[in-house]
């Protein structure tokens, strides 16, 4: 169930949400490279539509560097391509992001697709080959079991279009 809240705009009542939205993709310098992923699209989403946008990393959260070293879920784990151990960072950059949806009454998530945090649905396989298998991300598997839904940049456009 998404928690709306209303705006009365010209006499009308207008429903508006409060959404987490993975920084990378409003072109903040946080991913594993150094880059960003923006998304023109969102971007225009979050000047124009109204809804609020709460821009979350959970690998920077979780106490990691920019850059640094790809990881890949394998299981339970995140490993580097070392085989770096980093599970404990993405977990706590998980709990971080649902806290902060907790505080700002988000119920649901834009997060970048295939990502070992935010990927939802498909994610890396854990080979560093670019392979992509059925699963979620830290984060946004997190998020999901507490309630959010959660969305990508290639079909946020049904989430905004629902309300
Ligand atoms: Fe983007 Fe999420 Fe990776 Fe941060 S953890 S760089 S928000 S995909």
């Amino acid at each position: 169930m998404l928690h709306w809240f209303y705006r009365t705009i010209y006499g009308k009542s207008v429903v508006f949400m409060k959404i987490l939205v993975s920084a990378c993709l409003l072109g903040v310098a946080c991913k594993y490279s150094g880059g960003d992923n923006v998304c023109p699209a969102l971007l225009n989403a979050v000047q124009h539509s109204g809804h609020t946008f709460i821009p979350i990393c959970p690998e920077v959260y979780g106490g990691l560097p920019t850059p640094r070293p790809p990881a890949e879920r394998t299981g339970d784990c995140v490993l580097t391509e070392t085989g770096t151990d980093v599970t404990a960072q993405y977990q706590r950059g998980a709990e971080a992001a649902l806290q902060l949806a907790r505080l700002t009454g988000c119920e649901a998530a834009i997060l970048k697709a295939n990502s070992p945090s935010c990927g939802c649905g498909t994610i890396y396989d854990g080979t560093f080959r670019h392979r992509k298998i059925a699963g979620d991300g830290v984060t946004a598997e997190l998020l999901q079991a507490h309630g959010l839904c959660v969305y990508n940049e290639d079909n946020f456009s049904e989430l905004l279009r629902y309300v």
